[in-house]
């Protein structure tokens, strides 16, 4: 659980340095994991009646590319800025591990890239096209095109 102290003065900074398992962040989904060391930094505003939670969360993601299958390590950056209710705050402090969870979760892509140009696999000799070009011929003809041909030659 990630909590900060909510104070009346102005702006105040906080840095924490979580595990997956402190903000509930869901791992080894598809391949995917989160490094255990997540840094969360940011101010706790006052802003007279209510109070602002911002910062900044970084993360490293592993991961399985999704074309090519390599696998791959990302640096993530996310922002987060939410408001808290006078009643989350609980004896001066508020929980602040969904806000961060679901600010990770909502930032990470349906596709995991190695790159986003990744070329991905030849899908009839394996080869990683990021490496090398292979010879094979992978120019599918439409049948309707190579019907016209024939009917051309003729
Ligand atoms: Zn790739
Ligand atoms: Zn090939």
């Amino acid at each position: 659980m990630v909590k900060v102290q909510i104070t009346k003065n102005g702006l105040t900074p906080f840095k924490f340095i979580v595990s997956t398992k402190d903000i509930d962040l869901i791992n080894d989904v598809d391949g995917n994991k989160f490094n255990d060391e997540i840094e969360i930094t940011g101010n706790v505003v006052d802003g007279g009646k209510l109070f602002n939670v911002e910062g900044t969360i970084k993360c490293q993601k592993s991961f399985i590319c999704d074309r090519c299958l390599v696998q791959s390590t990302e640096n993530q950056i996310h922002n987060f800025n939410e408001e808290v209710e006078i009643q989350d705050v609980d004896d001066g402090f508020v929980d602040i591990t969904e806000m961060i969870r679901d600010t990770v979760m909502a930032a990470q892509p349906i596709k995991n890239l190695c790159k986003e140009d990744c070329k991905g696999l030849c899908p009839i000799c394996g080869a990683n096209l990021n490496e090398n070009e292979c010879n094979c011929d992978r120019f599918v003809v439409d049948p309707r095109l190579e019907a016209l041909k024939n009917f051309l030659q003729e």
